[in-house]
């Protein structure tokens, strides 16, 4: 099988939830939707969701440099994977939001080649995966009545973003562990938005609303205070920003800066160095999550493939579909019921493009 075309669009999908975080006011999704065509007629689909704090590129950057790629890879096999990623790793360091699409569209192609819906074939642990749902920053008061739409939709664990003031974070903690019960998981996002004594600080204080973990809480490329954090809090540590790529997984294991990771393939490149970095963290221990950009339904997909692969990715957050307004040509890939996902049956990521449409 060769690849004959490589196709990218620009797509806007409407955000439906005003969205903040630590890092930006507001986050507005622009992504690319990528289309490779073979010449057994096999058509692949992916996604890439750049976001300039996290990513370092834009969705006019990332089309550009699958523009540029595409001119390299037609003629290539889809199944040569380990070629077509230290090709584009040749040509461009970082753009993994572009390469993510690309790994994406191919392992479509392969699953669809093989007649075998990608979370099998990567794996196959369980079709069945349950999300977490993201709560933005907001007024306490607006967050806690979030959280409770949230839980009368079905999802039992809410992530919290917090990391721009700790007081109000503690206070909106409150407020949504006492309207939504005892019941629910709560994680917390600071997305670098405190240091090593605010974390800890914070961390304790929080300690009577039963917070399962912190997600990066400090700037990516403090490890130490990492560590630091860790011996003093009693709650979980997980690392986002601070990897990217299966080495940083190694050098935050080395350091035991991390009692989990949060993979995403907008961050590392894809499926093929997810696959690393949840294989380096599973013979350390370390349980990983898929998390994700703002990805539509498709992108989506991939991370939930990748999920169902893996014993050792024990959580996901995989929420971006229910944030923007869904688009009527990205249809399939899972169905939903609350937090839980059920991947269908069908070969490759098992969603439906289409593309002219868009
Ligand atoms: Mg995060």
């Amino acid at each position: 099988m060769q690849i004959t075309n490589i196709q990218s669009k620009i797509y806007e999908p409407e955000s439906i939830v005003n969205f903040k975080v630590a890092l930006i006011e507001r986050v507005i999704p622009q992504n690319v939707i990528i289309k490779i065509t073979t010449d057994e007629g096999i058509i692949g689909y992916g996604e890439a969701a750049p976001f300039l704090p996290v990513t370092g590129s834009d969705a006019q950057e990332t089309q550009h440099f699958i523009q540029k790629i595409a001119t390299l890879l037609i003629g290539k096999d889809p199944f040569y994977l380990e070629n077509i990623h230290n090709l584009m790793n040749q040509v461009v360091v970082g753009q993994n939001a572009a390469k993510a699409g690309i790994d994406m569209a191919l392992y479509d192609i392969i699953g669809k080649s093989s007649g075998q819906p990608l979370y099998k074939l990567l794996g196959g642990n369980s079709n069945q995966i349950e999300t977490d749902m993201t709560l933005g920053i907001d007024t306490p008061e607006n967050m806690a009545k979030k959280a409770v739409e949230y839980t009368e939709m079905g999802f039992r664990i809410l992530k919290v973003k917090t990391g721009i003031n700790s007081i109000e974070d503690i206070h909106a903690i409150k407020l949504i562990r006492e309207a939504v019960g005892p019941d629910i998981e709560l994680r917390l996002d600071a997305n670098q938005g405190w240091d090593a004594k605010e974390t800890i600080r914070t961390m304790k204080a929080l300690e009577k609303y039963n917070v399962l973990e912190v997600e990066q809480p400090v700037p990516y490329w403090n490890l130490a205070a990492c560590c630091q954090i860790r011996e003093s809090i009693s709650q979980h540590l997980m690392l986002d920003e601070s990897v990217h790529s299966p080495q940083d997984a190694l050098r935050a294991i080395q350091t035991e800066a991390a009692d989990m990771i949060n993979i995403k393939l907008m961050k590392c490149g894809g499926i093929y160095q997810g696959i690393k970095i949840n294989a380096i963290s599973e013979v350390a221990g370390i349980p990983c999550m898929v998390g994700c950009m703002s990805e539509s339904r498709l992108g989506i997909a991939a991370g939930a493939a990748l999920v169902g692969a893996k014993s050792n990715i024990r959580a996901s957050d995989l929420d971006s579909h229910y944030l923007i307004a869904e688009s009527p040509h990205i249809t399939g890939g899972f169905v939903q019921d609350g937090g839980l996902i059920t991947i269908v049956d069908k070969p490759g990521l098992g969603v439906e493009v289409n593309f002219d449409a868009l």
